[in-house]
This record gives structure tokens, C-alpha cells and sequence, in this order.
């Protein structure tokens, strides 16, 4: 299948060709607009499938443990206090979650005395938001059960993974107020960083785009009705990002040397040097996008 960009339907790309390692087919950018995506784009079928034989095999964090549970409330924590610091959040707004995951952000809101809904497809996330007496339906997202019209919606890295972003923000035309906002966070993707995302076998987690914040407020210019209020870098540095995961196949066999030589941080750092690209400037930028968007008819 001949490449065709998403965006603005180019169809030639820079050189660069990385395996994605999760769909088959490859991660190329546009040589016009620069956003990056997989090629070729899976379809509905290929995207049930995948999340419900592969995805939860593949990621080795679902399961809700102590430490775990602990680094989701702590985002969740950031993420609604810079929601809060850009909007005066009132307690009658309606706030919908599409992959709540295990519901802390909207927990936030709950707390807050907002009315909430969610939508989380993965069976265990989904039970653990409903424990804490959320509002949450085991799916991915259904617009017929959103009776009333909402003040916010809430895309916690979500976005990266959607096969039509474009189609899913003109469905939210429908069910947000005017005037309303979204929430998003997403990676902050380079080329650089999926060279070395993919060189390590860091897992791109079934990421459709790679977004930056041109490319980002490129797909947004594109959708009319949306506003880029604010658009901020977060999260940790790539390159602490880099250091802190390192549960991959490569670096698990280094492991097993460090194991015998006792020399676990010198070889460790050596190792993910080697992986980094000399002329790689963004390692002291956040790993994460926070975006405000505002609907505007
Ligand atoms: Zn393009």
C-alpha cells in the first residue's frame, strides 16, 4: 500500500523507516507536514483484536500493584492540578473520560462534586475505577449513553493510539457544550526517540501517531472548531525516562551481565548512551504533551 500522510495526504517521506513493534508495518514521516505514523494505519478489525489477545500480554503494568497504584494517583494529582491552574473548574460541569484506566483522574473530578462518566476497555482498569464508585462503562467509548451534554473531556494518552483522531474529534462536536474543553496528554515524539524507542525494544505500546507540538497543533488547525489554549511540555526528561525503563528484552540480557559483574549503573549508562543518536537535543524535554483545547462555535 502507497504511503498517504493522514494530515495532509503527502505522499512522500523522509528517510528514516523504523519497524513498529506491535502492528506490522512501519513508522514514517511526512517529508511535508512531519507527523509521524504507522504505516499502514490498521483497521477496526485489526485494532479489536490486537487490544483484546495482545495488548494486555505485552504491557507488563496492568496489573494494579502497590507502586503502581501509587504513580497513577501521583499523575492523575499533576494532571488535574494543571487542569485546575488554566480553568476554574465549577462543580455542575459534566466531565467523560474515554480510557480511564484505573480512574484517579476522574476520581479528582468526583471528588471535586462533578458529575462523572468513563469509558475503559480493559476489564480490570474498568473494575478498579467502579470499586472507587465511578461511574464507568467496560468499553471503548459509546456517545448514545451521554445523556446530557459535558464541560470536559479527559484523553489521557489515548490520542497516540486512535486510528481516526480527526473522526473521533468531530464525534466530540456532538456532546460537548460550546465553549468546553479536552484534556490531553500524549508522548512528546520525535523521530530521534522512536529510533530509540525501537532500537532498545522499548515497545511504542500500540502507538498509531507520534505527535510533537507542531505536528500536534497541525491535526488541530485541521479540526475548525478546536483552540490550542495551552500546550505544555511534561513529565519527566527523556533522558531520566530512558534511565528509569529499562524492562526490555536487550537490556534484560545486559542484566544478567551486570548480574556477574556486579557493575550494574556504570554498564547500564554506557548501554543507553550507546542508544542515543550524537545530534539528539531534546533529552532534557519532557516525555509527555499537556494540552488544553477549547470548542469554539
Ligand atoms: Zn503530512
Amino acid at each position: 500500500m502507497k504511503f498517504k500522510c493522514y494530515l495532509c495526504e503527502n505522499t512522500k517521506t523522509n528517510k528514516q523507516k523504523y519497524r513498529h513493534l506491535e502492528f506490522k508495518g512501519e513508522i514514517l514521516q511526512c517529508n511535508n507536514c512531519e507527523l509521524i505514523q504507522l504505516h499502514p494505519l490498521p483497521d477496526e478489525n485489526d485494532i479489536k483484536l490486537f487490544y483484546s489477545e495482545k495488548y494486555r500480554i505485552k504491557r507488563t503494568d496492568t496489573s494494579l500493584h502497590k507502586e503502581y497504584i501509587q504513580s497513577l494517583q501521583k499523575h492523575a494529582a499533576q494532571q488535574f492540578d494543571f487542569i485546575q491552574s488554566h480553568i476554574s473548574i465549577q462543580k455542575s460541569w459534566k466531565i467523560m473520560e474515554l480510557g480511564t484506566s484505573a480512574g484517579y483522574l476522574l476520581k479528582k473530578f468526583h471528588q471535586n462534586g462533578n458529575t462523572i462518566i468513563g469509558f475503559e476497555p480493559d476489564k480490570i482498569m474498568a473494575t478498579n475505577a467502579k470499586s472507587q464508585g465511578l461511574l464507568i462503562y467496560n468499553e471503548v467509548f459509546n456517545p448514545d449513553l451521554i445523556q446530557e451534554k459535558v464541560d470536559i473531556i479527559l484523553l489521557s494518552h489515548v490520542f497516540e493510539h486512535l486510528i481516526d483522531p480527526l473522526d473521533l474529534m468531530k464525534s466530540f462536536e456532538k456532546i460537548l457544550k460550546p465553549g468546553g474543553y479536552i484534556f490531553i496528554e500524549i508522548p512528546n515524539d520525535d523521530i530521534e526517540s522512536i529510533e530509540i524507542y525501537t532500537s532498545i525494544d522499548r515497545s511504542t505500546y500500540a502507538h498509531t501517531f507520534f505527535f510533537n507540538s507542531i505536528t500536534f497543533t497541525n491535526l488541530i488547525n485541521h479540526s475548525k472548531n478546536y483552540n490550542i489554549e495551552i500546550i505544555n511540555s511534561a513529565g519527566m526528561t527523556k533522558i531520566n525516562w530512558l534511565q528509569e525503563r529499562r524492562t526490555n528484552i536487550i537490556i534484560k540480557g545486559v542484566k544478567k551481565i551486570w548480574k556477574i559483574f556486579n557493575k550494574k549503573s556504570k554498564t547500564e549508562n554506557i548501554y543507553i548512551k550507546g542508544m542515543i543518536p550524537n545530534n539528539y537535543e531534546n533529552l532534557n524535554k519532557g516525555v509527555a504533551l499537556r494540552i488544553l483545547l477549547q470548542y469554539q462555535i
